[in-house]
This record gives structure tokens, C-alpha cells and sequence, in this order.
């Protein structure tokens, strides 16, 4: 789950983390309110899920309170990376004696998290770590160990920095570290962390995307957000509700299995027949026929569906059941775009009679299924 940086910033501020002084706004009026409550000259910015708001012009600053509901009005009709302006942030605008950069996030070939700092934040911190990877420090931290306050030194003293700012910086760092823990965090990161010309640093931007998996553990943090924690469609909700793995792809044939490594080799052998998938739905282990009756009506749901691929290894699912799944789907009218069943295992010879009396083709090997499927979507074109 993505925050926003407002919702992160208030994370951060629980942490005792320097931040500039302001809030939210959701129309030019509260903009020009919260503006005049800073009393200085504010930067106003886009509230999206998506970097580079800078770049795309969702960064504005106002010397007074009008000017600053003026530019709330433009950015709150903006559209960024496709996504609409809800809200703006209006902060205090900070004299830049420096941008620096702050992170952690995981090293999933490592298994570890891994702390990034550089002195040359900002804008073109991706474009850095092309041309100067030596500015760029990272640090791996062992997540049963944490990371501790002389690795967090450390860091800040190989970015470049001496004196008091090491301790001051360093406290970011750890900071960083203690929400990580706190809250599950996948990434997490402060561009820029502002060092400002009367020498304070404060966030002044907040990156804060949790594991979604660990949202039972956050309910607190749930509860206080005026949305839904996740941007689902109605069919991904569906699924989630449905306790089913499901991901739409831009493809056309709807592959409906069980478990996840068999639906990632079916969408290969889709591929490699020369189609493409528009769905993977693992319906999981022990799927009974009602349960492949939901798969299918979700499956459908997606008006991207030209044919349905069902691939089935029975262990504790049984065929059977999956074919009576299929055969209601059927029977209610649901299915409405071709449908090529593959199964074998458990209750196999009940299954495939099953589906015989109905009249469904079935077939033996996914390597036939996934080319007739792919055949079918293509004589229907
Ligand atoms: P992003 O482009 O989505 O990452 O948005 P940021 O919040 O990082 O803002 C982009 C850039 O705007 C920063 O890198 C800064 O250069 C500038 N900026 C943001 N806040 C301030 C501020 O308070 N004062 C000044 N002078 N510049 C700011
Ligand atoms: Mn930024």
C-alpha cells in the first residue's frame, strides 16, 4: 500500500522526525487558509500517488496566501501519471542550501534491507545513480540484528558529512529505521531531506509504501485514512474477498488454476503458443465447484476475456468437483466466450465424464490446451 506523502508525513512527525511546518488542503479556499496560517511563502504540492510531481509541474510556490490558492486551483485540475489531484500540500518553502537523499528499502537477493543515502538528492537522483553510483551509499542491514546507531554514523560520514550534522542526520536514518520496523515497510524514502541556509534538515518530501500483506497489523493506521487502504477494481476485490490470487495482464485469454506455480506455467505455454493471457487466477488449494463457479464469474468480469484456459492438477482438489464447478457456470449462462478445460489428478475419469455428458472439450496436456485455446481466440478474431 502507497501512501501519500501527506499520510507519510504524519507517520513521520509520530516519529519525532523534522518536517516543514503546514498541511493538507483540499480546495484553493483551504489552500489559501492553511498558507496564511504559515505566514510565510509556501510551496503547494500535487497530492498523487506518483514520483516526479516536481518534473510534471505538481510543485509550485506562492509568496502569499492568494498566490498559493491560485496555484492550488491549477494543480488540483491537474492530471499526473494519469492519476486526478485530490488534495495539496502546503508547506513552508525551504531556503535549499542542500538536497539530500535518505532510503531503505529491501534487498530481496540479499534478504536484508538495504539503507541508501547520497548528498546529491533531489530531481535527478535516478539519473545519479546512472552517471555516479559512488555517490550513491548503501548500507545492507540484517533485519534481526536492526540497524544501529554507529551503522547509521557511518553512512551519513560516507555521504560526506562531518561534525554536528552527522548526529543530526544519522537520527533521520534511525528514524527511518524505526518506521520500517513499526509499520512493515517495503520502501521508504525522503527526497529530498532538505539541509536548509540556516542549517536545520528537515523532510520535505515522504515515500512511504507498506506491505500489504502486514495490514491486519495496522489497523490503527487504517482506520485514520479518509480511503480505502488499497485501489482495488471490482473484480480485484472480488478475488481478495474471494481469498483468490488474481492479476489482470493485457492479454485476452483468462487462465484459471490452482496454484500459483501452475498459473504462471500455463501463462508461459500460453505464450509460447503465440497468445496472451488477460488474467491469472489461482483459485488455491482444495477448490470446490462453487469455488471454480466464482473464478469463472470473476474471470469474466475483465471485458478484455475472449476464452477461458481452466488448467487443473487434482490433488486435494478433486476433478469432479471441478467440473461440476464448470458445468454450472455453464448451465446459468455465465460462460459466454470459449472455454478450453485441461485436468488431471484426483477423480480425473469422474471429472472428464462429467464434462463428456455436458458436452465440454477437455483436453489431456496444457501443451494442447494452451494451443487450442490460443487457436480458438484467434478463429474468433
Ligand atoms: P517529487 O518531484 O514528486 O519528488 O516532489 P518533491 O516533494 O521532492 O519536490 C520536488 C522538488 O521541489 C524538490 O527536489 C525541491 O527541489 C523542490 N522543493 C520541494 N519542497 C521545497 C521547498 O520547501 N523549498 C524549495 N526551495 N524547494 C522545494
Ligand atoms: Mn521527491
Amino acid at each position: 500500500m502507497k501512501l501519500f506523502e501527506h499520510e507519510a508525513k504524519e507517520i513521520f512527525k509520530s516519529f519525532k522526525m523534522p518536517t516543514p511546518a503546514g498541511g493538507v488542503a483540499k480546495t484553493p479556499a483551504d489552500a489559501k487558509k492553511r498558507a496564511s496560517e504559515v505566514g510565510k511563502p509556501v510551496v503547494v504540492k500535487a497530492q498523487v500517488l506518483a514520483g516526479k510531481r516536481g518534473k510534471a509541474g505538481g510543485v509550485k510556490f506562492a509568496d502569499t496566501p492568494e498566490e498559493a490558492e491560485k496555484h492550488a486551483k491549477e494543480i488540483l485540475a491537474m492530471r499526473i501519471n494519469d492519476l486526478p489531484v485530490e488534495a495539496v500540500l502546503i508547506e513552508e518553502k525551504l531556503d535549499i542550501e542542500q538536497e539530500i537523499y535518505a532510503g531503505i528499502t529491501i534487498d530481496r537477493n540479499e534478504r536484508k534491507y538495504v539503507v541508501i543515502g547520497s548528498a546529491a538528492g533531489g530531481m535527478s537522483i535516478e539519473e545519479l545513480a546512472e552517471e555516479s553510483p559512488e555517490k550513491i551509499i548503501k548500507m545492507h542491514v540484517d533485519p534481526h540484528l536492526g540497524f544501529q546507531p554507529y551503522q547509521a554514523r557511518d553512512m551519513v560520514i560516507a555521504m560526506g558529512f562531518e561534525g554536528k550534522q552527522i548526529n543530526q542526520l544519522a537520527t533521520f536514518f534511525l528514524i527511518l529505521w524505526d518506521i520500517v520496523e513499526s509499520y512493515d515497510v517495503e520502501l521508504t524514502e525522503i527526497n529530498p531531506l532538505i539541509l536548509t541556509k540556516d542549517g536545520r534538515f528537515l523532510a520535505a518530501d515522504a515515500r512511504l509504501n507498506i506491505d500489504e500483506n502486514s495490514l491486519y497489523r495496522h489497523k490503527n493506521l487504517i482506520e485514520k485514512l479518509e480511503r480505502e487502504p488499497i485501489d482495488q477494481n471490482e473484480r480485484e476485490r472480488l478475488a481478495t474477498e474471494n481469498d483468490m490470487a488474481y492479476v489482470e495482464l493485457d492479454g485476452d485469454i483468462a487462465c484459471i488454476c490452482n496454484g500459483a506455480g501452475l498459473t504462471m506455467a500455463t501463462l508461459d505455454t500460453v505464450s509460447l503458443y503465440g497468445g496472451k493471457a488477460s488474467t491469472f487466477l489461482d483459485l488455491g488449494g482444495g477448490a470446490d465447484a462453487q469455488r471454480v463457479e466464482k473464478g469463472i464469474e470473476i474471470a469474466l468480469m475483465y471485458p478484455k476475456v475472449k476464452a477461458i484456459l481452466v488448467n487443473i492438477m487434482g490433488g486435494i482438489t478433486r476433478c469432479d468437483e471441478v467440473a461440476k464447478g464448470i458445468i454450472s457456470a455453464r448451465e446459468d449462462g455465465d460462460i459466454t466466450v470459449p472455454l478450453v478445460i485441461r485436468m488431471v489428478g484426483t477423480n480425473e475419469e469422474e471429472g472428464q465424464e462429467m464434462l463428456n455428458k455436458a458436452g465440454i472439450p477437455f483436453l489431456r496436456t496444457m501443451e494442447d490446451a494452451a494451443s487450442k485455446v490460443v487457436e480458438l481466440v484467434k478463429e474468433a478474431a
